[in-house]
């Protein structure tokens, strides 16, 4: 199955020079849906993880549905203001302006092999700021998934060091 046939380009969303690659039709189908959760657990392969992360909000998606599958827990990775209890927090540069985010600090064991997953990677702030939390709380990134990488915002120069892998690729 060609999955990039269920990713809808959005053109000047949200805001004009930006093409977003929209994946509700992937969503809404429970065959790609199915089949892209399959496609990621094969990426994982026969890797021991404990936990799986998934950043807010694209990414809790799929990364509770591997968290279900591989029998791990699921841990999200959220914006400023949202997670209850004792947590960290990160904050990291965008192009113009800063972003944070934040994990509940019980969420990692010291040593807990873990899985960072994502809807895209783009310019890879995202995916290092949550490597970041997680290695703060002494887990061990082992992967870092994701349904589609953007190459041209160069999120895997930024994540150099990482294992990534991905489903899509898009210029
Ligand atoms: P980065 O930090 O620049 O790598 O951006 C990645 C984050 O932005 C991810 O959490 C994505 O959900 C979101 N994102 C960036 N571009 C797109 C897109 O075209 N479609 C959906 N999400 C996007």
């Amino acid at each position: 199955m060609n999955l990039k046939q269920y990713i809808r380009e959005i053109p000047d969303f949200p805001s004009k020079g930006i093409v977003f690659k929209d994946i509700t039709p992937l969503l809404n189908s429970p065959i790609a849906m199915e089949e892209a959760a399959n496609a990621l657990m094969e990426l994982v392969g026969n890797q021991k993880i404990d936990k799986v992360v998934g950043m807010e909000s694209r990414g809790f998606f799929f990364a509770s549905l591997l968290a279900l599958k591989l029998k791990a827990g699921f841990v999200p990775v959220r914006k400023p203001a949202k997670l209850p209890a004792d947590k960290i927090s990160i904050t990291y540069g965008l192009e113009y302006g800063t972003d944070t985010l934040e994990i509940h600090k019980d969420a990692i064991q010291a040593g807990d092999r873990v899985l960072v997953h994502d809807d895209v990677l783009a310019t890879g702030g995202t995916a290092k700021a949550t490597c970041e939390l997680v290695e703060r709380l002494g887990g061990e990134v082992v992967q870092c998934n994701f349904l589609m990488v953007l190459e041209l915002l160069n999120g895997e120069e930024k994540l150099n060091g990482y294992e990534i892998r991905t489903l899509m690729r898009y210029r």
